[in-house]
């Protein structure tokens, strides 16, 4: 054993990253006999998995044929092809499908974490073949944390956002059911919030709810299941460059509080350091213009790149690096990431309109669609960056918007003080809120004119809003005759300032059907693996399903682990 201050520094296996595709390979790495050491920069582990979703997209899953479900290898392989346009090679594809549902049974045979399939949560691209109405995205089940105590204090934090009321852990399947305000929704929070505040024991230490739901939940599950086979994670320890020995990576260098350290791996490293959107310097060089950091919802600081540019100078090839998982996003004071807008777009009674006052989008659409559209009308209008969500009394009163709670529950006197005029503009007139956010006055009047009309009829004349079932998902389901179409007529009116943010990059190191990072010549670089937005997405250009980033995140890192344990088989032999 050779040590550097009584540090091990020879491991079978180095991760580097701590969101959940790097801790589902840790976890098949060590189950597979090797030894394996995870770091992670920041001072908490979970990167943006922590406070994402936590939902992955797993086509053909176990739990969904056990339902009476009807999906195949062939139809997701016909959805994914027609959704990336040749952005992707097919093998990957391929790799992916054989390999997700695989993945996920073994993890929740062997491991803590447990997910549901999400039976109703439909595919994104309902026009296209393959696609289905629900099936393929899956939801964490809540996680008991109770077992990893102190532990939980070391996790990125999740989001306001995702949790009930700023506060109570939920899954996404309950999250789902109160917006769209399904039967039994009422009960099913007092029910929820009972559940929360009866909890003397962890009330007494504080407001974290004992469970952890969404990514949270994914997160923790992962952690604790690392905890149970001694798997070391070593947090504020920054990967800086690779260590390579005859063209072979080798090991990596890292910062470790503030020493260099060289960390030997004997058979492989696998990079799960995410992408490079919280580097104002890559955004620029890569991402189109403009291009801001701060849009971005994903944890301050973490994601900068280094396994990208040390990868380049390896002489690895990219792809997609002018692609993020885009979504609108708009910015709170005091929180350190934006916040996405992911489901409230297709709530009825609000629009999203450019500096014209003019719609330019399916404001239901997927959130990567509709960032794709805020770039495509800009660059034709340089209008829509930013632009504005407008609602008037009704939907304050009804529904929530990024951080504003329904009016019913959080009135504009219970708000907090900082957020009139930079988290929303508010005047009693069309006319008067156009001025306000300066935008064109008669433009605004003609679209809030017509969207009444469509409200009425049911139709969306301009962008079919509510024409899909993907659309009515987050619909209000009481709403007739078009559950993602209100009229917009009582004032006070709001607006809402939003930009073309992300919730990652998508772009990376390209990688092989085994996740290896390959030269441009298609070659391996032996040693050196790629997983989650290290990579290039193997979704291409597109977002099939809820759970496109996760799902292969955790795939690959688990393809990665495999691979690394058959070719020491071999080498070995
Ligand atoms: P991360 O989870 O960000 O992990 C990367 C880790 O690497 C970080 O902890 C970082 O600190 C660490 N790191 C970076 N550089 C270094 C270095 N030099 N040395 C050591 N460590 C380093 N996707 C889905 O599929 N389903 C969802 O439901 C979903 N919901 C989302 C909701 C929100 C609000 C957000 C913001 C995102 C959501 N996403 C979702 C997107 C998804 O969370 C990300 O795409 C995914 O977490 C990326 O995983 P990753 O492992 O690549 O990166």
């Amino acid at each position: 054993m050779s040590t550097t201050n009584n540090i091990e520094n020879n491991y079978d296996v180095i991760i580097v990253g701590s969101g959940a595709g790097a801790m589902t390979s840790a976890i098949f790495a060590a189950d597979q006999g090797n030894s394996v050491l995870v770091v992670e920069k920041s001072d908490k582990y979970g990167g943006t998995s922590a406070i994402s979703g936590g939902g992955i997209w797993i086509p053909n899953n176990d739990e969904f044929r056990a339902l009476g479900g009807n999906d195949s290898y062939e139809t997701a392989l016909t959805y994914i092809k027609a959704a990336s346009e040749g952005s992707v090679e097919e093998s990957r594809i391929r790799a992916y499908l054989d390999n997700a549902p695989k993945m996920i049974r073994e993890l929740q045979a062997n491991s803590r974490v447990k997910f549901a399939v999400a039976e109703k949560y439909p595919d994104y691209y309902q026009h296209l073949e393959g696609s289905l109405p629900g099936g393929r995205s899956m939801d964490p089940e809540l996680f008991d944390t109770t077992e990893l105590g102190d532990e939980m204090d070391h996790q990125q934090p999740a989001s306001g956002n995702t949790l009930l009321m700023g506060r109570m852990a939920w899954t996404a399947r309950q999250a789902h059911k109160a917006v769209a305000k399904d039967r039994g929704w009422m009960l099913m929070i007092i029910g929820l919030m009972l559940r929360y505040k009866l909890d003397f024991k962890q009330r007494k230490k504080g407001r974290r709810d004992r469970r952890a739901g969404l990514g949270g939940s994914l997160v923790a599950s992962l952690r604790q299941s690392l905890c149970d086979r001694n798997i070391p994670l070593w947090r504020n320890t920054e990967f800086t460059d690779f260590v390579i020995t005859d063209d072979k990576v080798t090991g990596i260098k890292v910062l470790r509080e503030g020493q260099e350290l060289t960390l030997n791996a004997r058979h492989g490293v696998v990079m799960g350091s995410g992408g490079f959107e919280q580097n104002q310097r890559l955004r620029e060089k890569y991402l189109p213009a403009p291009s801001q950091q701060s849009w971005s919802a994903t944890p301050k600081g973490c994601n900068t790149g280094a396994a990208l540019e040390a990868g380049q100078k390896l002489g690895a090839a990219t792809a997609l690096l002018d692609w993020c998982w885009w979504a609108p996003t708009l910015n709170v004071p005091k929180e350190t990431s934006a916040r996405g807008l992911f489901a409230e777009r297709a709530f009825p009674g609000a629009i999203v309109v450019d500096g014209l006052g003019k719609r330019f989008f399916n404001e239901a659409a997927p959130y990567l669609e509709f960032g794709d559209a805020m770039y495509r009308n800009h660059q034709k209008t340089g209008n829509s960056i930013p632009s504005w969500v407008v609602f008037d009394s009704h939907f304050r009163h009804e529904y929530a918007m990024g951080p504003l709670m329904p009016g019913k529950i959080m009135p504009d006197s219970r708000v907090p003080k900082t957020w009139p005029e930079s988290v929303y503009w508010k005047a009693d007139t069309l006319d008067g809120l156009s001025k306000l956010i300066n935008i064109d006055a008669a433009g605004l009047a003609e679209t809030v004119t017509k969207m009444n009309r469509y409200a009425k009829t049911g139709i969306d004349e301009e962008f079919q809003r509510g024409g899909n079932v993907f659309d009515r998902y987050y619909g209000d389901s009481s709403v007739k005759p078009n559950p993602c179409l209100a009229p917009i007529k009582k004032g006070p009116f709001y607006a809402m300032k939003i930009n073309p943010g992300d919730i990652g990059t998508k772009g990376g190191l390209l990688t092989n059907d085994f996740a290896q990072v390959v030269r441009s010549s298609g070659d391996p670089i032996e040693g050196l693996y790629a997983i989650g937005n290290t990579s290039a997405s193997v979704m291409g250009t597109s977002y099939p399903g809820a759970g496109a980033t996760l799902g292969p995140a955790m795939t690959f890192g688990y393809i990665a682990a495999n691979h690394i344990t058959a070719n020491r088989a071999t080498t070995a032999k």
